[in-house]
């Protein structure tokens, strides 16, 4: 599966089950997380919206382990 990330390469990914996505701010980089969408979170969206939810990406953002080190560094 070919995850298209607006402003970069591609990501790759070799997963086919469901996954997650966290992509650092810094270093741009972007990690796999092993997780399925909880069933409670597509039922609240079912609930709030009446949108029935297929398939749910989640892309978060933040830093990554090697990049929030460099930062501590500096300060
Ligand atoms: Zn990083
Ligand atoms: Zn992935």
């Amino acid at each position: 599966m070919k995850i298209a990330v607006p402003n970069e390469a591609d990501h790759y990914d070799t997963r086919t089950h469901e996954h997650q996505h966290v992509k650092c701010s810094h270093c741009q980089k972007v990690f796999d997380v092993d997780m399925a969408v909880p069933q409670s979170f597509r039922d609240k969206i079912k609930k709030e919206t009446g949108f029935e939810i297929g398939r749910l990406h989640m892309m978060g953002i933040g830093l990554c382990q090697k990049c929030r080190n460099k930062v501590k560094e500096k300060l």
